[in-house]
């Protein structure tokens, strides 16, 4: 069934989206309005300017010539994805994903040669445009960064994306290298680069291996290294954090430890943590208490872990691959969810939409019953921690970055894929339809040759 023709709407201009439904995790507070039994709030939206000009409870918007009757329809702020690989993606058939955590890495690194600047803006530019029709508003892409050459040219590449995607959906980078590179020669250069183009500093921290005598030492070093580089820079600081299943692996101590010792004021994400969901009960307790006092928030990437974690040839998964979520969200610290590797070396499907992977986290952490909070890992949460406190939600004054679903009710919305959803961005129409792979494939020199 597609969205009614009287949703065909002005693109430009003073609008109400009268009878909205929008769940109250995700909208200011509007008094007086009504809420569902599902927890949404019923009110009417007026758009002006390309922004959010009136929140209402349902009939208590001033006359406006112009009025869409969403009839109840969900209407959400457009979502945040701030874990991705933009630079990675789409390059299968390519490149051929073997499931694991090795091939990722191998079979990325074999990769990076065929990484020209044409190469990178195609298969960037398809992910992001993906991620314009599905509804995402901004975000965050980690930046291969392991030898300063790569990452100059990767970064630049990044800075071309970022700019042409500005308004429609925000871009910023963040650097992923071994921890060791923040103690290499290169340390203050790939800093001065991320912040040139207006990006922050990450690592994978579970590189770097214990001493001899059982501690982390190095990486104690390199964590004090890299929290001086952002601090003196002002940047944020976004780790990828013990992707793995081994227990003697376990970081988060050392970074909160190395956070508290820093006098750091930025934000520190960590994203990942697999290896927290097989600690034993005591050992997580303790482990989030310490990550509250050094103000550490999380971010997991709910699908592509559910693919690579727990993978034995022959042997049917056992764990669901992902961080203790409700742990983490019981002890009050903020957990986020991105899309991660699309189509790629790491993960072999994905098409962008945030809207999956928030169902598939509904269901993976089983984060429902209650459902309540759960809605903002996609948005509220999100945008706070990538600094755009302007998206995420519905509020007066903040951008029109809008979707609207057919669904009248939250469970036929996280039932159905939705895929006839419109998205407004800055009060305008998105009309642009998803890129299409085989166009994607023609440009790259990867069509079938049977076809072409
Ligand atoms: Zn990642």
């Amino acid at each position: 069934m597609q969205i009614d023709s009287n949703l065909t709407l002005p693109v430009t201009g003073r609008l109400l989206l009268a009878k909205a439904r929008v769940p109250a995790e995700l909208t200011d507070p509007v008094p007086g309005a009504t809420k569902d039994a599902e927890g949404a709030l019923l009110l009417d939206v007026l758009i002006e300017g390309g922004r959010v000009a009136g929140l209402f409870a349902m009939g208590n918007a001033p006359p406006v010539d112009r009025v869409v009757d969403l009839a109840g329809r969900h209407l959400w702020p457009a979502f945040i994805d701030m874990h991705t690989h933009l630079d990675c993606g789409h390059a299968i058939p390519r490149v051929r994903p073997d499931g694991t955590i090795h091939g990722g890495f191998s079979l990325t690194t074999e990769d990076w040669p065929r990484w020209s600047d044409e190469d990178l803006a195609l298969r960037m530019d398809f992910g992001l445009a993906c991620a314009h029709a599905h509804g995402v508003a901004a975000i965050r892409s980690h930046v291969d960064s392991e030898t300063l050459a790569y990452s100059q040219h990767h970064w630049r590449a990044l800075e071309r994306a970022r700019t042409k995607w500005a308004g429609k959906v925000d871009l910023q980078g963040v650097t992923i290298c071994a921890m060791e590179a923040w103690v290499g020669d290169d340390a203050r250069a790939l800093a001065d680069l991320a912040a040139d183009m207006g990006g922050i500093l990450g690592g994978v921290t579970d590189t770097l291996d214990r001493g001899e005598n059982g501690t982390y030492d190095a990486l104690a070093h390199a964590l004090d290294r890299l929290f001086a580089l952002a601090k003196e820079r002002g940047l944020d600081v976004d780790l990828h954090v013990d992707q793995t299943e081994d227990l003697t692996a376990f970081t988060i101590p050392e970074i909160a430890r190395a956070r508290l010792r820093s006098g750091f004021q930025g934000k520190v994400v960590l994203g990942h943590c697999v290896n927290l969901a097989l600690m034993p009960p005591k050992v997580i307790e303790g482990t989030l208490a310490l990550a509250r006092e050094a103000d550490l928030a999380f971010v997991s990437m709910p699908t592509p872990m559910m693919y690579l974690m727990d993978r034995k040839q022959g042997r049917t998964p056992r764990w669901r691959g992902v961080t203790a979520a409700n742990e983490i969200r019981a002890a009050g610290l903020p957990l986020a969810i991105g899309g991660d590797n699309c189509r790629d070396a790491w993960y072999a499907y994905g098409d962008h939409d945030m809207l999956d992977t928030l169902k598939q986290a509904i269901r993976i952490f089983q984060a429902d019953e209650p459902l309540t909070g759960a809605l903002t890992m996609a948005s509220r949460v999100p945008a706070d921690l990538i600094g755009r406190p302007d998206l995420g939600r519905i509020g007066v004054g903040l951008p029109a970055n809008l979707v609207i679903f057919q669904a009248r009710s939250l469970n036929v919305l996280l039932s159905r894929d939705q895929a006839d959803r419109i998205v407004l961005n800055h009060g305008r129409r998105v009309t642009d339809g998803l890129p299409l792979h085989h166009e994607l494939e023609q440009a790259l020199g990867l069509a079938d040759p049977v076809l072409s």
